[in-house]
């Protein structure tokens, strides 16, 4: 039986269209689902949609459509990312309103109050509905929330039911004392582990129906509906079948040694220390690994904001350039842990150096040449050319996967590319051809094999591409198209 792997983003929340961001986490994630699938995993794969809390509820009567309504269309947007993107064909889909994961999210509420982690207090405090949290005054800037400078916080005061965060102080500290790459990259472990050394404040995680009433009910009190957080974190569990179905849950939180989590840098707090407390609560096992994407960032390195008008939608890199190549810039060009600038100019550039040249030239000639020469790749070859044993060859690409560098991954299939293209300069088999067939037909075989692995390097990567590449060596023809059009 194969071995398990499980690995998840965040769940957007769906109170606008996919963003860059997402598109970078999920990209990514993808690209390692599919790692472990080449070798030999497998794999469960997980995204989906968080869909409660006041912030939504706000925008569908802002758009005067009923809140379902107003869910299940923003829902499909990000369904319709799967194919867009080009992620795995079996990627789990889950939707915080799903029935299934709303009874989880009740009987994860029930068993931590069974354990005296949920009681009912006074609560006052500012909240941001920008980002759906409570505000501290040590959080705020000049009485604002520092990520949404333009929204009026909320006061709130009301009786609530509270999650017992500061029992966990210990737990969390030995937690990433044992792991010391719970958190990847160690900076964002640094400092999550100083945010818990500080000590922690429960909180809050109900809202009254009366105020706002799309959430999950409560369990035993109809006054009460689920703070969004906490019912949304419950997904990375309820999807592979907690409570119900234990002997999934088991294979993919238990045996597989814990889910790796896929975020952004925003996200620290909730997903390396809320939920894994929430966790400890009701006696489950914790992550494996959570790793922290940065922001993608305006020119300059400035937030990209709706109201500065510097946001980039996936959709609209999409009309003008094939899914691979926001794959490839995501991957490769996006640093893996810190905050990037995203230019259209800069993905450009990037797309007629490494993909129009680079690889696309190099994949032209190749074939151009084989084919003019009647050069075929050998079977043997042919039949040998899995992406695990092609990956296993190569320790680096290995090493750098399993770090979660994907960039240095693509640096080394990026250097085969140089070595290749300084192969034909070298060699000149165009040249060669006229004064010496045998070892032109040698050299090119030669090329037509390194284009061969590289094709299949590149799989999890860029699957269009490196299907294309392997289906014209099977041929034995040219390319009628380039792989990518130079653009101006
Ligand atoms: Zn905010």
């Amino acid at each position: 039986m194969k071995k398990p792997f499980y690995i998840t983003t965040t769940l957007p929340y769906v109170n606008s269209n996919p963003h860059i961001g997402f598109a970078l986490e999920i990209i990514r994630a993808d690209m390692i689902a599919r790692y472990k699938q080449s070798q030999g995993f497998d794999v469960f794969f997980n995204t989906g949609t968080d869909e409660h809390g006041a912030k939504i509820q706000q925008k569908a009567q802002e758009a005067g459509v009923s809140t379902q309504s107003y869910v299940d269309q923003y829902a499909e947007k990000f369904k319709a990312l799967g194919g867009m993107l080009g992620l795995s064909s079996d990627i789990n889909f889950i939707r915080t309103t799903d029935t299934h994961h709303v009874a989880a999210a009740q009987e994860f509420w029930r068993q931590c109050k069974e354990r005296g982690f949920i009681y009912k207090k006074n609560y006052s405090v500012k909240y941001c509905i920008g980002c759906e949290l409570e505000k501290t005054e040590s959080e705020l800037t000049e009485g604002m929330c520092p990520l949404h400078p333009n929204m009026e916080l909320e006061r709130i005061s009301e009786e609530n039911y509270f999650f017992a965060f500061s029992k966990f102080q210990k737990q969390l500290l030995d937690l990433y004392s044992a792991n010391p790459d719970f958190v990847v990259p160690p900076s964002r472990q640094n400092e999550i582990r100083a945010f818990v050394e500080r000590g922690l404040d429960d909180f809050s995680i109900s809202r009254l129906v009366s105020k706002m009433s799309w959430g999950i009910a409560v369990p035993d009190d109809a006054e009460h509906v689920m703070y969004v957080w906490f019912d949304a974190l419950v997904n990375y569990i309820s999807a592979i079948g907690w409570p119900t179905d234990m002997k999934k849950f088991n294979r993919f939180a238990i045996d597989t040694g814990g889910m790796i989590q896929y975020c952004g840098k925003d996200n620290l707090r909730q997903q390396a220390a809320m939920w894994q407390a929430m966790l400890c609560a009701v006696g489950l096992p914790n992550s494996k690994q959570i790793v922290i994407d940065g922001f993608i960032t305006g020119a300059g390195g400035v937030k990209m904001s709706k109201s500065l008008g510097n946001t980039i939608e996936p959709t609209e890199i999409l009309k003008e350039y094939d899914k691979d190549v926001l794959r490839y810039y995501m991957a490769r060009e996006i640093h893996p842990f810190e905050d990037s600038e995203f230019t259209m100019e800069k993905f450009k550039a990037s797309y007629n150096a490494n993909l129009a040249n680079g690889l696309g030239n190099l994949v032209s000639r190749v074939l151009k040449m084989a084919e003019t020469y009647g050069v075929r790749i050998p079977e043997a070859l042919l039949g040998a050319g899995d992406t695990e044993n092609h990956i296993n060859n190569y320790p680096i690409i290995r090493e750098s996967l399993d770090t979660y560098r994907l960039d240095r991954a693509l640096d080394e299939i990026w250097k085969m590319i140089g070595e290749a293209d300084a192969f034909v300069q070298k060699n000149e088999p165009f040249k060669k051809i006229k004064i010496d067939k045998e070892g032109a037909e040698a050299d090119v075989a030669h090329l037509l094999a390194s284009v061969f692995t590289i094709a299949n390097l590149l799989e999890i990567f860029l699957p269009d591409t490196a299907e294309k590449i392997k289906t014209a060596i099977r041929e034995g023809k040219a390319l009628s198209v380039p792989l990518f059009m130079r653009k101006a």
